[in-house]
């Protein structure tokens, strides 16, 4: 029970969502199985986006793997590169830089992201909506199926649909279980008993529970009520974005095409495209329509004049008045023939002619609908595309605003200043503090001693197993505690150490000091640190 324009008034239009009725029940989406050329190439971008997930966990860079958050261990390894905590600057900026750079995308391509890359819609539409389109059928037959009371086959659907489900739910879980720990550990979870694993496995039941649930119930309501982003597109896009466009100033006003013209093109219907045919399912000879112009069907609700200005204008903005007018047969009509098929393949349920709105997720159903129309009416592919509102209203093309030009200039600082942090980036963070709420002591042979803690973090591959400190500046001795100091790879250690300098080198109380961090001959860092001695007399 989709909304239709033509049963609203114009205080209820577009308030609120198709999904949702006026009682405030979710209205059930059976969307038509969708095909076209960006249907097709949507299912390959799918393929590889697939295959790249569940493989993602078990490519490794440098016996790093490629993308790893492991939260419960505070490792995290982008692009075969780790991070830990003391990297939290780094991650902060990459955030940021990722923010800017989903707002810029948006502001210039819309929610190009949403309809061909998200998880959510290459799982829902083109995984488990597939799986239910090979089992269940098409919209007519999956409604027809839903409707029907609990035969033996619709038994045998619904648990086989389902089943299948639950093994692709497990399957994805598995998989995000993967980046978290990382592939080997996942392979050794895999082949231990849950019992072994106890809190992995509760946690995989439940990954797997969170996406059946969205992919067998939740569904769209995921983009539409959840996802953050596809609510902030009214912020994101101006009249230059490129989104998933119905082009009103040639489709409207919409009306029925019933009967072709004998002699001319597309009967009085003002576009400039090429003669009419008959459309599927339409007689093959079609009868002279007595009329000039094709017959309309007329709306179902209160009639509207449809908005004819005094004079003529070629740009027109979309009103209710113009996706609900009163379509008289002097009237010419535009290129939609109103067959509704960009409506029923739609996954969100809306209707794109009322103009772009939050539900849309761009994946481009109805363009391969309305360009198959097209095709058989004999009429330009393209009225439903990618286009901002200025191409479509103004026929102006795409222009770098003022809007775009500064999101790249912040773009491009904090891509700069992310490069120069990794690049600056040593392999081993070095921590040196002051042994807190000690003063300094005197040595045996009248040095003066200060204590210090020292912590590492391996943010490489390697392990250091010669690690040592020297004084570099003043002369002076450093004496570790606790013996060698070893690193394995990704680790962490705390230390402490004395240094003992002779007073002649201090300069007073407060005195700096260089030290350097060697692993052998190798030298990981060089810092500078406070040492405390004698107030000089
Ligand atoms: S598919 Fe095209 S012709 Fe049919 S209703 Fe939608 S916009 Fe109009
Ligand atoms: S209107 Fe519907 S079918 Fe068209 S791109 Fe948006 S979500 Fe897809």
């Amino acid at each position: 029970m989709r909304k239709d324009l033509h049963s609203q008034s114009p205080e209820s239009f577009r308030d609120s969502i198709s999904t949702v009725d006026a009682e405030g029940k979710r209205v059930w989406l059976y969307p038509k199985k969708p095909s076209g050329r960006y249907y097709n190439a949507r299912k390959w971008v799918a393929y590889i986006l697939i295959a790249f997930f569940f493989v993602g966990p078990f490519i490794k860079i440098n016996g790093q793997p490629f993308f790893m958050m492991n939260i419960l261990e505070r490792q995290f390894v982008i692009f075969g590169r780790l991070f830990v905590p003391q990297d939290f600057f780094v991650f902060v900026l990459i955030m940021i830089a990722l923010i800017i750079f989903i707002v810029l995308f948006t502001v210039v391509y819309g929610r190009v992201w949403c309809g061909w890359t998200c998880p959510q819609t290459v799982f829902m539409e083109m995984v488990f909506r597939r799986i239910e389109y090979w089992i269940e059928g098409d919209a007519n037959q999956k409604r027809k199926l839903d409707q029907a009371p609990w035969t033996q086959e619709k038994i045998l659907k619904k648990g086989t649909k389902h089943t299948i489900f639950v093994i692709f739910s497990l399957a994805i879980a598995n998989m995000v279980l993967g980046y978290i720990v990382g592939g080997d550990a996942l392979v050794n979870m895999i082949t231990s008993k849950p019992a072994e694993n106890w809190p992995v496995f509760l946690a995989h039941i439940a990954f797997a529970g969170i996406f059946y649930f969205v992919f067998a119930r939740f569904r769209e309501q995921a983009c539409t009520q959840v996802c953050p982003y596809g609510r902030l597109q009214g912020v994101f896009l101006d009249k230059d974005s490129i989104v998933i466009s119905y082009d009103h100033v040639r489709g409207e006003p919409r009306g029925k095409l019933k009967k072709k013209k004998a002699s001319s093109g597309c009967g009085g219907c003002g576009s400039s495209s090429a003669a009419v045919k008959p459309i599927v399912g339409r007689a093959k000879k079609p009868k002279v329509n007595p009329s000039p112009l094709p017959e309309i069907k007329k709306p179902d609700v209160e009639e509207v004049k449809a908005p004819v200005s005094e004079e003529k204008e070629t740009v027109r903005k979309m009103t209710l008045e113009d996706v609900n007018p009163t379509v008289s047969t002097d009237q010419p009509l535009g290129d939609c023939i109103d067959c509704k098929l960009c409506v029923h393949v739609c996954p969100t349920g809306i209707d794109i002619r009322n103009g772009t709105q939050l539900e849309c997720v761009n994946c481009t159903a109805c363009i391969d609908a309305c360009d198959e129309v097209m095709d058989k009416i004999d009429k330009p592919r393209g009225l439903i595309r990618f286009a901002s509102a200025n191409d479509i209203e103004k026929g102006k093309p795409f222009k770098f605003t003022a809007r775009i030009k500064a999101y790249t200039a912040v773009l491009l600082i904090l891509v700069g200043a992310i490069s120069l942090a990794l690049v600056k980036r040593g392999e081993v963070e070095v921590t040196v503090l002051r042994a807190p709420g000690m003063l300094y002591q005197k040595a045996e042979n009248g040095d003066i001693r200060n204590l210090y803690t020292i912590q590492l973090v391996n943010k490489s591959n390697n392990s250091f197993d010669d690690l040592d400190v020297l004084l570099v500046d003043p002369e002076g001795k450093i004496t570790i505690a606790g013996g060698d100091m070893q690193l394995k790879e990704g680790a962490h250690l705390d230390g402490a150490f004395f240094i003992d300098i002779a007073p002649e080198n201090l300069d007073g109380m407060k005195n700096k000091i260089t030290i350097k961090i060697m692993n052998g001959e190798e030298e990981l860092d060089e810092l500078t640190t406070n040492f405390l001695g004698p107030i000089k007399k």
